[in-house]
């Protein structure tokens, strides 16, 4: 069973973007390579095969689903930025343009911050080479050229990771109360059990829903439903902690994922939640109550089986004349 991280530092994007620039690498290096390894025989073909090998094996890897920041940190970047630094030395202007790709390659295969890190000290690196192996003039625009790329790479590529921050933002999380949706709600309960396994941590789940909520729409308008809704999140919010993890599963109806509570930790979080809403004034006129379902994760459960069982509880909680809390002890 492997934990799911949803707030990786490599994202999906990184993965296809080092497999397609390791692609795209062997592609454009190889026929160079053979003919410097069998027409020049002046040592870059050796170099050429290094890159290419090392760019296959990231390909194969992120193929796999594997994204591995040393190998791209510490052996494809420095590999490509070599070759590149090695042709310019033996070509001169001629292999010149070889930088350009090399400094997008930064961009494309490390995460923003080790980018920008290691464009920097590429220029800097870049800088003797080429003024020891081009005249005055075209070291002028090469240099100036690879400082605009660099800036053009970084500023795109921040703004990609900010909008991309965003949209993964919005597409957890609910319009109307700002509790996350039900986007994560498996992967969060799969983390729960993960937890649950490793550390012998309780986890229980509370399953929420406010009653006859169809009536305060009849009666006093949609509007004000939502703003009983929001209210109703607001209370959960403050009566959870910081671990809880809160959702809108939909409607009316709510779940709270507790960290490290047992089932009677878990009653009495519930019965807060459940006194506050009864004590509140988020409705004009008569009060407001919900039901709740308590159900502590025993050993081996299954996330759906879980969740069933807590559903079950709720149920009873209702028929039990609602504003009730129910756990699998008191069934
Ligand atoms: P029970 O006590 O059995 O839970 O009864 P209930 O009326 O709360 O449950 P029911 O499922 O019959 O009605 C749920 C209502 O919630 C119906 C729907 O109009 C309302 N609802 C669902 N989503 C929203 C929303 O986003 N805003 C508002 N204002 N109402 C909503
Ligand atoms: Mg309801
Ligand atoms: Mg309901």
């Amino acid at each position: 069973m492997k934990r799911v991280n949803h707030t990786s530092k490599h994202p999906e994007f990184l993965l296809k973007s080092a497999l397609n620039v390791s692609l795209v690498s062997v592609i454009a290096i190889a026929p160079f390579t053979v003919y410097d390894f069998y027409v020049i025989k002046n040592g870059m073909g050796f170099l050429g095969v290094i890159a290419i090998l090392f760019c296959t094996f990231n390909a194969v890897l992120c193929f796999k689903g594997t994204y591995s920041l040393p190998l791209n940190l510490f052996a494809t970047m420095p590999i490509m930025a070599g070759c590149s630094l090695a042709a310019i030395n033996v070509w001169g202007v001629t292999a010149s343009f070889w930088a350009y790709p090399a400094v997008l390659t930064c961009y494309f295969v490390l995460p923003l911050y080790l980018a920008r890190l290691a464009n920097i000290v590429y220029l800097a690196i870049i800088l003797p080479f080429g003024w020891y192996n081009l005249s005055p003039d075209v070291f002028a625009r090469f240099y100036a050229v690879l400082i605009s790329i660099s800036i053009f790479a970084y500023l795109t590529l921040k703004e990609i990771a900010l909008q991309h921050a965003q949209l993964h933002r919005l597409s957890i999380t609910d319009v109307l109360t700002g509790l996350n949706n039900r986007f994560l709600l498996s992967d969060s309960l799969e983390n729960a059990i993960f937890i649950n396994q490793c550390e012998k941590a309780p986890m229980s789940i509370l399953m929420l829903d406010l009653d006859h909520f169809k009536k305060v729409n009849d009666q006093y308008g949609h509007d004000v439903g939502d703003e009983v809704l929001k209210g109703f999140a607001a209370i959960m919010k403050a009566n959870s902690n910081s671990n809880d993890i809160l959702f809108r599963l939909g409607g009316e109806e709510f779940l709270i994922l507790l960290h490290s509570a047992d089932e009677n930790q878990a009653i009495q979080a519930a019965e807060q939640i459940r006194s506050h809403v009864q004590k509140s004034k988020l409705l004009p006129e008569g009060e407001l109550t919900v039901s709740i379902g308590v159900c502590e994760l025993v050993c081996n459960k299954h996330r759906k089986d879980w969740l069933k069982q807590c559903d079950a509880n709720l149920y009873l909680a209702k028929n039990r004349g609602r504003n009730k809390v129910v756990a699998c002890s008191q069934c």
